[in-house]
């Protein structure tokens, strides 16, 4: 079984190549089409939470309800899925990403409250487990997992540190014979917090390091029944009602020393590690939640008559389902090439999850808006589905590390090495004398950087032209960073203008990078562009669309009016009054 670590530290990563003006495409390939005995088995499984869902599960009741019937959790453990990607041996079904993830798609097209609550388990509730667990951690905890004994959930966020993961309270003590810590904080808003029998808690260790007292974040399995576990109420939520979300208290709790997670101080690994796979699964669930409102709304719009014909022969209700259609088939892209780099291993994802997550949660959230729209009066009622679906997709930009955090993470990612370079050869130049070979290989670099643009191989001779604007977009964004570095120096860290254009055109590039080799492998398959026109024609309205938001990202940090939209937004913050009052206001 592959590794499913992204470990960024060991492994090549095709978003970082990027910021270098690489495109490491060759990381991409291939196209992690399902081998036919895969398929298969996945049909199955697909057809069979079909047939349950049609039968058991009812989206709308269970929004109103606040709750799923006992019967769809028991029929989802009944199915096996809540083993989907746990490993054989601990008596899951041990999918891959491709197949995990296309399933989670399915689910999250049918009820996306139900995605959360298989998500919270498998995604990032056992995952810890899964991957860091010892075998004798995964015998014990795994194997009730899979069966759905245990429901699992991830407990890291807390009242003073949600986005801010390092800024946790809750502390975990270790006896004086080290048998077992002594588990103490709150937890809040975590999913499946009512239904689970296995926690995963970060809480901090206290340790002593070269003679000084510090704490180092680490991971525990606990388990949900221990004495001094409570939980809160259930919070009234806006959307995704049916899942249970809830604090978590915990009360001078005993976790036993065999039941921590990998090695103290590892906490914050093992907790980034396990959100990639979140990441991804929230992926697939939006991308296919995207797909099942508009697909209700198409239905819609060739039913409903306004003067004298279906609203759907009006083009400007073409141009919705189309433009959305193109961005579908690319984030499907996105989040199969990320699986499909998960399964091989030793590749660095930990970017494309988080651009695989701001792409599709931003997707479904558009697709639910535009859906409504074409809906018009009905698709704010609630007799139909279009206003649960606005609501249900809201939380996607929020939960698993909001789109602000990481659209961060990717640009500070990216720039850290080409930061380091830079670093190195200013050092170099303070000394020219000693450092004349590294100074001759970086401008020898520059000038090539300047001259080059990176290939992008691999490609349908048909697409050329969108590789050509891709090969574009990296050369510039590179040289781009490179002088925002010189301009800003380590002050790019606190310069979120210029962090949100370089991640608003990696996302782009990274996505319409995936979606070329998607294309590509659809016509190579096909054995021509016609037999393939479908492919093609999605892979050429997606790509130069991308490409033309990252070009206008890419010429903003050069262009553009930062300390006049800084100094709109200090003012505001400072006197509490958004905008210049008018006359009128008194
Ligand atoms: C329904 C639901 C289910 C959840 N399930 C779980 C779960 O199972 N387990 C779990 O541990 N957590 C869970 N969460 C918590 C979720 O992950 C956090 O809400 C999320 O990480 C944001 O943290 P916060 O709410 O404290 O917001 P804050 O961190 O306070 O952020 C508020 C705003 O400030 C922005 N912001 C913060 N820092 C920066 C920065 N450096 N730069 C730019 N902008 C910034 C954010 O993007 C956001 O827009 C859940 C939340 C919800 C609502």
């Amino acid at each position: 079984m592959p590794s499913h670590l992204a470990d960024p530290d060991n492994n090549l990563s095709f978003t970082r190549g990027i910021f270098l003006g690489e495109l490491r495409d060759e990381l991409l390939h291939p196209f992690p089409a399902p081998d036919d005995e895969t398929r298969e088995s996945l049909g199955a499984i697909l057809d069979s939470f079909r047939a349950f869902a049609k039968e058991k599960i009812d989206s709308a009741k269970q929004d109103h309800d606040g709750k799923f019937p006992d019967d769809v959790r028991a029929g989802m453990a009944e199915l096996g899925l809540m083993g989907l990607s746990i490993p054989e041996e601990y008596g899951g079904f041990g999918a891959n990403a491709i197949v995990a993830n296309r399933v989670f798609g399915e689910i999250g097209a049918t009820d996306p409250a139900l995605a959360v609550y298989f998500g919270a388990h498998q995604s990032i509730g056992c995952k810890g487990i899964v991957l860091f667990g010892t075998e004798d951690q995964k015998q014990r905890w795994l194997t009730q997992c899979a069966t759905g004994e245990r429901i699992a959930a991830f407990c890291l966020t807390e009242g003073g540190s949600g986005s801010d993961a390092q800024a946790m309270r809750a502390s975990a003590v270790p006896s004086a014979d080290e048998s077992h810590y002594v588990l103490n904080g709150q937890k809040i808003w975590i999913s499946n917090a009512g239904y689970a029998g296995v926690y995963t808690v970060f809480a901090k260790v206290p340790v002593v390091i070269g003679g000084k007292a510090k704490e180092r974040v680490t991971a525990f399995i606990v388990d949900a029944h221990a004495p001094g576990v409570s939980l809160g109420k259930i919070e009234e939520k806006m959307g995704i009602k049916a899942s249970d979300t809830r604090s978590v208290s915990f009360d001078n709790v005993t976790v036993p020393t065999e039941d921590r997670l990998g090695e103290v101080g590892q906490g914050f690994k093992i907790a980034l590690e396990v959100l990639n796979s979140g990441r991804l699964g929230l992926a697939a669930a939006s991308t296919r939640g995207a797909q099942a409102i508009l697909e209700v709304a198409l239905a819609y719009a060739k039913e409903r008559e306004q003067f004298g014909r279906p609203i759907g022969s009006f083009e400007m209700i073409q141009r919705k389902f189309a433009s959305l259609a193109v961005d579908v088939y690319a984030s499907d892209a996105a989040w199969m090439v990320t699986a499909g780099m998960m399964d091989r291993g030793g590749i660095d994802f930990s970017l494309e999850t988080a651009a695989c997550k701001v792409f599709a949660s931003e997707l479904v959230n558009r697709a639910a808006n535009e859906a409504l729209q074409i809906a018009g009066g009905i698709g704010y009622s609630k007799e139909f589905p279009y206003e649960q679906a606005v609501r249900d997709a809201r939380i996607n930009l929020i939960f698993e590390g909001t789109n602000e955090i990481q659209r961060a993470l990717i640009a500070l990612s990216g720039l850290q090495q080409p930061g380091e370079e830079l670093k190195a050869i200013g050092a170099a130049f303070r000394h020219p004398l000693d450092s004349i070979g590294a100074i001759g290989s970086f401008l020898k670099n520059r000038v090539r950087k300047q001259l080059r643009k990176p290939d992008f191989d691999n490609v349908h001779p048909s697409l050329a032209a969108e590789a050509a604007m891709l090969e574009e977009n990296v050369h510039d964004l590179a040289l781009a960073v490179e002088r925002s570095l010189f301009r800003h120096g380590k002050d790019i860290i606190e310069r979120q203008f210029d962090q949100e254009r370089m991640a608003n055109a990696a996302i782009d590039i990274f996505v319409a990078s995936a979606t070329l080799v998607r294309a590509s492998w659809a016509i190579d398959r096909a054995g021509s562009v016609e037999k393939a026109h479908e492919d093609f024609d999605h892979a050429k309205l997606f790509v130069p669309a991308a490409a033309r938001r990252a070009r206008r990202a890419v010429r903003a940090l050069d262009r553009n009016q930062d300390s006049r939209l800084k100094g709109i937004a200090e003012r505001a913050l400072a006197s509490g009054v958004l905008t210049v009052r008018v006359p009128t206001d008194g």
